[in-house]
């Protein structure tokens, strides 16, 4: 199907529901919740009854947005209609399929795509899912009140990094304009997504930054179970610490390794502009974008990082990291 007949069908199937689940990515971020919310107040505004489901819940970053306390952790009762949101790959959305199966519909952004829906509406041009949904509901005939318009926001303002990724075109700052034209109050969206930080996390990026490294063109540090115990940081994530390291200068890649429960690390990848990382991330079972990509690895941090490190390198050397021509 054309991208214009798939997003109609999008569209005519969303209104054809009455009952159903959104669901996203596992450690959701800002666009993963703001799709989330943006798409779920619409449904319901517009008569349907949703439900939006999110494995590891809200968090605490994002937990002020108005409707973030209907999100839940569990599916619910059994509905028509399941629509999966900025989520590259069925293992992404955690143990939240229960008695749907595979989501019908898959909206989303990442290159990396599987295509996993019976209606799949990827755009990889598009900064965030946020930015494709700001463009599509009114579209289908869905009103974007201020609630939905602060929500898409905060998923557009978060995946472009407050409109600063290499990715960001035009559209999608006439889009943020048409959000701002319904209400959305950009200053505070974009403070509270991208600069405000609670005490623990500033101690926390303390930890990671004095552990940093570099070699060559690759900038590196790692995060740990017991640096998290050790400043009472309650995530289990980096807190954006790699948005830290990727502002260094004259860098090619800049990496993170945050330690997990249960023998696993998590690791970041960013880029510069003409260098893709997405396809190194899937070589290790992750996904992402040319130039911001992640992945779950079995392991010890030394048996990951070791792993992780050789790839990069090796891919820098050959080239064989392919050109980012978007
Ligand atoms: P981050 O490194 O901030 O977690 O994610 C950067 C990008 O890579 C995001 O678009 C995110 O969705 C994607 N990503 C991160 N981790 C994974 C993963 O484990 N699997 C897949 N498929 N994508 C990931
Ligand atoms: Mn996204």
């Amino acid at each position: 199907m054309l991208d214009e007949a798939i997003r109609k069908a999008v569209g005519e199937r969303l209104w054809n529901a009455r009952q159903i689940r959104i669901l996203s990515h596992m450690r959701p971020d800002g666009d993963a919740i703001g799709s989330m919310l943006g798409l779920g107040l619409c449904l319901t505004a517009a008569g349907k009854t949703v439900q939006m489901v999110l494995t590891d819940g809200v968090p605490y970053t994002f937990r002020h947005l108005q409707g973030a306390d209907l999100i839940t952790k569990k599916p619910g009762e059994k509905v028509d209609l399941v629509v999966s949101l900025d989520c590259s790959d069925l293992g992404r959305l955690g143990d939240v399929l229960n008695d749907s199966g595979v989501p019908e519909i898959n909206i989303d952004h990442h290159i990396t795509n599987t295509n996993f829906g019976a209606l799949n509406l990827v755009d990889p041009e598009a900064v965030a899912t946020a930015a494709l949904l700001t463009e599509c509901l009114p579209d289908w005939g869905f009103t974007i009140s201020q609630e939905a318009a602060a929500a898409l926001m905060n998923g557009l303002v978060s995946d472009s990094l407050g409109f600063r990724t290499s990715n960001m075109n035009s559209k999608a700052l006439r889009l943020a304009a048409n959000l701002m034209e319904a209400g959305a109050n950009l200053p505070e969206i974009y403070n509270q997504a991208l600069l405000r930080r609670s005490y623990t996390a500033a101690r926390y990026w303390g930890a990671g930054l004095l552990r940093m490294q570099r070699e060559d063109r690759i900038v590196w540090t790692s995060l740990t179970l017991e640096d998290r115990q050790t400043v009472e940081y309650n995530g289990n994530d980096d807190a954006d610490l790699i948005n830290i390291l990727s502002t260094i200068d004259d860098f090619d890649i800049a990496l993170i390794f945050i330690e997990q429960r249960g023998g696993k690390v998590k690791v970041s990848w960013r880029s510069s502009p003409g260098v893709d990382v997405s396809q190194l991330a899937v070589s290790f079972g992750g996904g992402g974008h040319p130039a911001a990509a992640g992945a779950e690895i079995t392991g010890t941090m030394e048996e990951v990082q070791q792993q992780v490190l050789t790839a990069t390198r090796s891919a820098l050397a050959t080239g064989t990291i392919p050109e980012n021509q978007g």
